[in-house]
């Protein structure tokens, strides 16, 4: 089935400015995506209609809101197939969830031991390991990439050890929108006796998720990047893990007593859950995971497809172009490239594009070593949502020629 593009496209409303004279190109949802009426509504009604602290008060709206956000905890757990609702964990978006899980997992490493991340990974899947590798003294190691932009499986296969405690990876690159082979690292991982956590953020907006399918023991993810608000992230983790873990910030919600001696904790999800959450973005995203199940997970999939090969072989028919990652076997959500011409920073091309309403992203996405990597001080990267329409990938290669005449 094709998805009907009038009408999701209807349903942000944000999709019909103009920025600079021209309409909205939207091509930056890596970043963020947009967010459709049925998100912003529920905004609008959570403030109006039941602001309230959860799970503190008696009174009526404290438990609609409670029952409602529990309610959101409860579908997301259905969405990516947590066996527990109390495995879903809710913070403020992929960067907490890791940080969270590389600070509260201390119980579970030992000096010598030893982490492994990818050279393809965001900062935020990075520099939190590096904190715990310098409090408790890890090592870490890190999965090479070839010339596609593909981890090297066999150097991977040779940084195991059984001093392997971690191992963090994406699942989709932010940076070049390769598809990570997750499943077989996690599987390798599993036999060297390595947790694994997955840094979902590019791929719960493009593809099915099945956290037990995978067999990950941390998948974490952001709401705003799958139609939903801004401050809100998910944490995924195996209720046997979690309960070995410590919790990572002290405060209200997370504790069963306190006394000035002694503080015992809540059970799960709450332990890992101080102070007041997002409330509202809690409640809401569970608008945008509905979203996207009423569009379909599949169509989404094939429609994304459809855009990715698109692009390629309109960005390929140009002259002078380099797409970084273009022969990798699996892509999506997002294709980063720059223009061949000398001294031409990846800026001066968005800068262009900027101008005649195309939004993409320039720069190093977050992800210096791979750029460093390709020798490259960052691209440009066009990324795609379900309301992404060829359209508006020929205004962008018209953009593209534009700034070639422009740069060249
Ligand atoms: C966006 C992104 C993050 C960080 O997500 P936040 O929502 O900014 O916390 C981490 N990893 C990848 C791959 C991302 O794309």
């Amino acid at each position: 089935m094709n998805i009907d593009l009038k009408y999701i496209r209807n349903q942000f409303p944000i999709l019909e400015q103009t920025v600079n004279g021209n309409p909205l190109i939207y091509l930056d949802n890596a970043a963020t995506s947009q967010k459709p009426l049925s998100v912003l509504e529920a905004e609008e009604v959570y403030y109006k209609t039941i602001n309230s602290n959860v799970h503190r008060g008696i009174h009526t709206l404290s438990q609609i809101a409670t029952v409602e956000m529990e309610e959101a905890r409860k579908l997301v757990q259905l969405f990516i197939n947590a066996k527990k609702d109390y495995e879903i964990i809710f913070t403020k978006g992929s960067t907490e969830g890791i940080n969270l899980v590389a600070s509260s997992i201390e119980p579970l490493v030992k000096e010598g031991d030893e982490i492994i991340i990818s050279h393809l990974e965001h900062h935020s899947n990075i520099v939190p390991w590096q904190f715990l590798a310098k409090r408790k003294g890890l090592l870490l190691k890190v999965i090479p990439v070839d010339d596609n932009g593909e981890l090297i499986l066999s150097e991977y296969t040779k940084l195991l050890t059984e001093k392997t405690r971690i191992v963090a990876i994406n699942h989709i690159s932010n940076a070049l929108g390769v598809i990570n082979p997750i499943e077989k690292i996690i599987k390798q991982a599993h036999e060297a006796g390595a947790y694994v956590l997955i840094d979902g953020a590019q791929a719960v907006p493009h593809k099915k998720i099945d956290v037990q399918a995978l067999d990950a023991d941390f998948y974490v993810f952001s709401s705003h990047k799958i139609y939903g608000p801004t401050g809100v992230g998910i944490l995924y983790g195996k209720e046997r893990l979690l309960d070995a873990m410590i919790p990572y910030q002290g405060g209200g919600e997370m504790i069963k007593e306190v006394t000035f001696e002694k503080t015992t904790y809540a059970n799960l999800p709450f332990k890992f859950e101080a102070g007041t959450p997002n409330i509202a973005g809690n409640i809401v995203l569970k608008k945008a995971v509905e979203f996207m199940q009423n569009v379909g997970l599949d169509n989404i999939m094939k429609h994304e497809d459809d855009i990715m090969k698109y692009t390629t072989k309109r960005l390929d028919e140009l002259d002078n172009i380099i797409i970084y990652a273009k022969d990798a076997q699996h892509r999506s959500g997002s294709i980063s490239f720059n223009l061949n011409i000398e001294n031409i920073h990846s800026s001066d091309v968005g800068f262009i594009l900027d101008k005649q309403g195309i939004a993409v992203r320039t720069g190093h996405h977050c992800a210096q070593p791979i750029m460093n990597r390709f020798g490259i001080s960052g691209t440009v990267r066009a990324s795609f949502a379900t309301y992404t329409s060829k359209e508006d990938i020929d205004k962008l290669i018209e953009g593209i020629k534009l700034a070639q005449k422009m740069l060249g």
